[in-house]
């Protein structure tokens, strides 16, 4: 195993900040250390500190609840190191370091006539964030998870230093660090596997279905389509429940559809930027200003306006990827407490559970401003990677409303009864009773961490909360 060995070192800049996700939950004051270079990260984690404080790894802060953050302790800023270190055409790879976004990456892919094989909601996550959460798209029920698509990483750990990983060179190391929530070591560089970009351009096929029956139907079987995803109207009951408008595309191929692009859309035409801002930004301090009824009547409407059926419909990269990045700082909409995003994966085969979730969210009357529901293939990435084969639901609702913490209980006793879990970059209140059973293979990443962080010098407020490596609170 190739181990590297560093030697000037000094001390990177620090100041105490308040911390939070990107829901604004559960925020907890942390020592914020900005690291400029691989001697900072070792050297922040080679300091004397008191036992059980914590250090961890930050990336852009997208992760909704409290994983990248470490009250009380010191967290490491890596969105200075934000270089694409070169893109190799021939063996169809891209090496960056860790805080570069998925925005740069597929930027400067783009140019080449490539892409990346997997990206999130948000373009604005950095390389090492999405690989520490083993983050999933709208297709992986064909490529998988980020995971997948990781040829290599170096990593920067308490105990060995940087160490230079793959399949290849400590295995064990490198699968726990995709989707290790940053508890394996500090990711400061990763190389991508990247493929051929067909067209800056999707074509998507929209059907609008009447209940659950319907949305799985569409979604299940040889799925043909690469991208699949739905919007659910959780508001519907009955016959009705599980109703969406689910969506299913490609890339858009060369020749061209059978429908021509509309002229706003004509392959002359500039696709929107990949790295732009976004057209509206709600400012700081914005009062909580969506209400449950309004949201259930604009779910409902929205299902009742989408067409029943409509193929081909051309629509930019950008925008179907990244709808919300068209409103920055949208969570702020959700008011001064911020919102909750849960999701959970039902396994494949246990669908009665996932209409018994539907059930809990209607019965509770959960506020739901969105529910979005994908499809996953099999699974593949570390202990706490996410996904599973089966159904995956994401739910945002507004932090203070009311019944909210016993309803989402009532949500994870179902989901780790079916063999399902909840995703943990999106969490900072599940109990830690409950992790065990939906990640049963936590005693690998504990003889992982024995091995690189024997004295626990990584911690975060999610793993004391859940307490990841057994250790007790
Ligand atoms: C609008 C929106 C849409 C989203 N859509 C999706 C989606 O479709 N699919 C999906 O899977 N997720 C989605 N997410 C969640 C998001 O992709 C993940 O939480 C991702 O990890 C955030 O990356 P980040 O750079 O912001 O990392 P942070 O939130 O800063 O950190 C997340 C985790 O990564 C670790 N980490 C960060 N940098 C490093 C490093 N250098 N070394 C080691 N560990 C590190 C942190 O310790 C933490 O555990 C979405 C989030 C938002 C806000």
């Amino acid at each position: 195993m190739p181990v590297i060995e560093l030697s000037a070192r000094r001390s990177p800049r620090a100041a105490r900040r308040t911390l939070s996700g990107w829901g604004r939950t559960a925020p907890s004051s942390c020592t914020v250390f900005e690291a400029q270079s691989a001697e900072d990260v070792l050297d922040l984690l080679d300091r004397e500190r008191a036992p059980g404080a914590g250090v961890i790894a930050r990336g852009a802060g997208r992760s909704y609840g409290d994983a990248a953050q470490s009250g009380g302790g010191e967290v490491i800023d890596m969105t200075a190191l934000d270089r694409i270190v070169s893109v190799d055409e021939q063996s169809m790879l891209i090496t960056a370091q860790a805080g570069a976004t998925i925005a740069q990456l597929m930027a400067r892919l783009a140019a080449q006539g490539l892409g990346l094989p997997v990206v999130p909601g948000t373009r604005h996550v950095t390389l090492a964030g999405a690989i520490a959460s083993d983050i999933h798209g709208k297709n992986h029920h064909r490529d998988g998870a980020f995971a997948r698509h990781v040829h290599s990483l170096r990593l920067c750990t308490p105990a060995d230093g940087l160490l230079d990983l793959s399949p290849h060179f400590d295995p064990d190391l490198f699968y726990a660090t995709l989707g290790g929530m940053g508890l394996t070591g500090v990711v400061l560089e990763a190389t991508l596997r990247v493929e051929r970009l067909r067209s800056p351009w999707v074509s998507a096929d929209i059907d609008r279905t009447a209940g659950l029956a319907g949305t799985l139907e569409l979604m299940s079987g040889e799925e043909r389509h690469r991208y699949s995803v739905a919007w659910l109207d959780l508001l519907a009951g009955g016959r009705s429940m599980g109703r969406a408008i689910v969506s299913r595309a490609d890339p858009l191929a060369d020749p061209p559809p059978k429908q021509p692009l509309p002229r706003r859309l004509s392959r002359s035409a500039r696709p929107p930027s990949l790295t732009g801002g976004p057209l509206l930004t709600v400012p700081r301090g914005c009062p909580d200003v969506l209400h449950p009824a309004t949201m259930r009547a604009f779910n409902a409407l929205r299902w009742r306006i989408s067409p029943r059926r409509e193929r081909e419909r051309p629509q930019a990269m950008a925008p179907y990827f990244f709808p919300l990045d068209a409103l920055g700082e949208w969570s702020r909409l959700y008011g001064p407490r911020g919102l909750i995003q849960y999701q959970l994966v039902i396994p494949a085969g246990r669908e009665s559970a996932l209409e018994a979730s539907f059930e809990v969210i209607r019965r509770r009357r959960l506020p739901v401003y969105l529910a979005v529901f994908k499809r996953f293939g099999a699974a593949f990435g570390g202990p706490l990677s996410f996904p599973i084969e089966g159904w995956t639901l994401a739910i945002d609702m507004p932090a203070g409303a009311p019944g909210l913490a016993a309803a989402l209980e009532e949500l994870d006793l179902l989901v780790a009864g079916c063999g399902g879990r909840v995703y943990l970059s999106k969490d900072a209140r599940m109990r830690r009773e409950l992790l065990a059973e939906m990640y049963p293979r936590l005693g690998e990443l504990a003889a992982v961490r024995e091995r690189v962080d024997p004295d626990g010098v990584l911690g975060s407020d999610l793993s004391r909360r859940l307490r990841i490596d057994g250790a007790p609170a």
